[in-house]
């Protein structure tokens, strides 16, 4: 028996039998062609990526149903990359200069592009890294002929032990046969992670050797709670770890069990919990964790795809299928947020010193007038079909609201001239995610119906650090007296004007800060799917006078390390929360 540990990618417990997923790397052979041969070779390159395009059409089309969002964004940069001339260009230029063999020249280019990205500091670059591997090997192994199997196929359940599953592989695998996954690449913002956490598979990643360590048919534990699995365990091990895996499976039995319940303090106290989307397809997952409505939708993700801009219609069409699914409860629908890090070929944005407080949000929609007036026709087009909220984004002062309020109204002024039904009461609210909203909130409230915090963006504009840079991760701290002081102050001012006030940043969903906010007054949370039972657990095992309590004291503390021990001591102690 031995442990290895890893990163705990994905929370749950399992037991099972070792399935070696194609751990081992080919051998790429290297040999000379002759310029004769050149077309040939370059027809095999030609040959191998149309097969590796017809791999992913038939994954999206086999497992469409099972798939998020992120899973189909992925598999579209994949095909993105496989048709961009470019890849394979630089491919078909060292073929022709070097008259070597195709399967070489792609693994050295490979090796170059993941030295070159794997030590950017952009984790937007890195995580390309793997696109790229994935793209390439899945090249490659129509070109060897040593496709890996397809974990598709999987008849028994296994938990599958790789050096690296690409990501494409872990879309395609027969999830319900896959009870746990360990690896020796990946970490915890990874696509393999992402989709072992939507499909609530536990995982370990980043175990280094974990895949020459054992063999076919082996006994192991993976725990993705820490991170840690056991080889080949002894019988003490085993029961120990079965009755952890018991006590965890039934924790999550019992918090499905809360979805017919409502979110409501032990002195009750109502707050809605609500789900983020990105396309209409995460609706299902809504509703199957118990969520009350869409509190953030991300509708940018529409005009992200690799193709046109989104006509008045089919903006229409998905809009009115989530308000349709989702109806009686209302759906937030967030105007269009591009710019800053979310950069769309679509839009041919100019080149920024600083996107970030740049071009983005709501100051591109304010300058790109036909763009924005497609959104909102279909918007208020869509609204007859449930309970629509319109939010925008990134607003930052009262001049740049005034101006989003009155073209709107020009809007459906424009509708009701032609004589188009739409409701006249659709709640029109803000996005609070710059400090400068924070601090005039008061001011603001009094024009809209409705706030919701994005402390994703607030807490990197509050504490000046990029919130993808991993370099100064260590300061973008949800907890940092400076970012709840606003939180407090945005809460107080919109109930101070008789605003309901939510939450769609990740801290929503984040268990730790669940008694804080509560204590602090928000009346919505919303977060990913996943996330809703946990939240709503904490929240039913308390008072709203006792967490009011509670945040009393976390505002009187000063520095964001204190905060942060005493929440986690009380997620530990009270709550019961398994911390990583
Ligand atoms: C936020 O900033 O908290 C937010 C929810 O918006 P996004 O993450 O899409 O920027
Ligand atoms: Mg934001």
């Amino acid at each position: 028996m031995f442990e290895i540990e890893g990163i705990a990618a994905s929370p749950g417990i399992c037991i099972g039998t070792v399935y070696v997923h194609g751990s081992h790397q080919p051998k790429i052979p290297k040999y000379a062609i002759e310029r004769a041969d050149l077309s040939d070779e370059l027809e095999r390159l030609t040959a191998a990526v149309e097969r590796a395009v017809e791999d992913i059409e038939e994954i999206k089309r086999v497992s469409t149903a099972d798939l998020g969002g992120d899973e189909h964004r992925m598999l579209d940069t994949h095909l993105l990359m496989l048709r961009d001339p470019s890849l394979f260009e630089d491919a078909r230029g060292r073929i022709s200069d070097q008259l070597s063999n195709i399967e070489w020249i792609l693994s050295e280019m490979t090796q170059e592009l993941t030295a070159k990205l794997s030590d950017s500091p952009d984790p937007y670059l890195r995580e390309r890294t793997a696109d790229i591997h994935d793209v390439i090997r899945r090249v490659l192994g129509h070109l060897l002929k040593t496709d890996r199997p397809n974990l598709a196929n999987l008849d028994r359940e296994v938990i599958v032990v790789t050096h690296d599953l690409l990501p494409s592989d872990a879309v395609a695998m027969n999830k319900r046969m896959v009870a746990g996954i360990a690896t020796d690449a990946g970490g915890k913002t990874s696509h393999t992670a992402i989709i072992a956490r939507s499909f609530e598979i536990p995982a370990v990643l980043g175990l280094s050797d974990v895949a020459n360590r054992v063999e076919e048919g082996d006994q192991i534990i993976v725990d993705g709670n820490a991170g840690v699995v056991v080889v080949d365990p002894d019988e003490e091990t085993v029961q120990r770890y079965r009755r952890l895996e018991q006590a965890w499976q039934e924790h999550g039995l019992q918090l499905l069990g809360l979805n017919e319940l409502p979110a409501e303090t032990t002195d009750g106290k109502l707050i809605y919990l609500n789900g983020n989307i990105e396309i209409p397809e995460e609706v299902d997952g809504l509703t199957s964790h118990g969520a009350d409505g869409v509190g953030l939708y991300r509708s940018e993700f529409l005009f992200l795809q690799p193709s046109e801009l989104p006509t008045e219609e089919e903006q229409v069409a998905a809009y009115a299928s989530v308000l349709e699914a989702i109806a009686p409860n209302p759906v937030t629908i967030r105007t269009l947020d591009v710019g800053g890090d979310k950069v769309s070929d679509t839009f041919t944005t100019h080149e920024e010193k600083n996107p970030i407080l740049g071009w983005r949000a709501i100051r591109f929609c304010l300058e790109e007038r036909a763009v924005f007036r497609t959104q909102l026709r279909a918007l208020y087009r869509a609204s007859t079909h449930g309970n629509l909220r319109i939010m925008f984004p990134m607003i930052s002062g009262v001049h740049e609201l005034n101006r989003v309020l009155e073209f709107t109204a020009e809007v459906r002024e424009e509708l009701r001239r032609e004589g188009v039904d739409y409701r006249q009461d659709v709640p029109l609210g803000i996005m609070i995610e710059v400090p400068s909203a924070a601090l005039i909130s008061d001011v603001l409230a009094r024009k809209v119906a409705f706030f919701s915090i994005g402390t994703n963006d607030l807490i990197q504009y509050t504490v000046a650090v990029d919130r993808g840079n991993e370099k100064t991760a260590y300061l973008y701290d949800p907890f940092h007296p400076a970012v709840l002081r606003l939180i407090r102050t945005v809460i107080d001012n919109g109930h101070g004007e008789g605003l309901s006030v939510a939450m769609c940043g990740e801290m929503a969903g984040d268990p730790i800060a669940t008694l804080l906010l509560l204590g602090l007054g928000l009346d919505e949370f919303s977060m990913s799917a996943a996330g809703i039972p946990e939240v709503k657990r904490i929240i039913r095992s308390t008072s709203f006078l006792e967490a009011e309590e509670l945040a009393g004291q976390i505002m009187d503390m000063r520095n964001a390390a204190d905060i942060n021990d005493a929440l986690r001591e009380v997620a530990r102690d009270r709550l019961d929360l398994v911390m990583p």
